[in-house]
């Protein structure tokens, strides 16, 4: 059976975790879990540290489920969400964005971003953000509960 996605790229703070907290948001865990069950690339793209992430997603449980993750290096410098979703994307061997990949994030900086690199944009209410900031931003489809991304996928 086809991964009902080609590829899915999550943002961090506000997405997978409760705003400023390393919790899990209610659900998400299931859905990474189940996304990579059924054999959908994920990567990660925060403007975290790069060990840092690694640390929390290994304490959400779903490390594992990550193909590719990335974040602000060594040096320190965050070089934009942009620039992080490119390297996101290079992690899992994309260079040319296949249709229907998604980018999941909380921030207008997260759908913009996604826009960018021609990945489906779809914003999260769990981080506090507005759906219609969301919207504004270019969010395709704006989730309430991380389940309601299944609405997007091929079957
Ligand atoms: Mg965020």
């Amino acid at each position: 059976m086809e991964p009902p996605f080609p590829a899915v790229v999550f943002d961090l703070d506000g997405t997978l975790t409760s705003p400023g907290t390393t919790r899990p948001a209610p659900g998400v865990v299931a859905l990474v879990e189940a996304l990579h069950a059924r054999g959908v690339p994920l990567a990660l793209a925060t403007s975290a540290g790069t060990a840092t992430a690694r640390r929390v997603l290994g304490d959400l449980g779903v490390l594992g489920c990550f193909t590719s993750v990335a974040g602000r290096g060594a040096d320190g410098l965050h070089r934009g969400k942009d620039a992080v979703v490119g390297e996101a994307l290079l992690g899992l061997g994309i260079t040319d964005t296949p249709a229907g990949a998604v980018l999941v994030g909380d921030s207008p900086a997260d759908l913009e971003a996604a826009l960018a690199h021609g990945l489906v944009p779809v914003g999260v209410t769990w981080g506090g953000g507005r759906p219609d900031a969301l919207r504004d931003a270019g969010a395709h489809l704006v989730l309430e509960h991380p389940d309601e991304l299944w609405s997007l996928g091929a079957s």
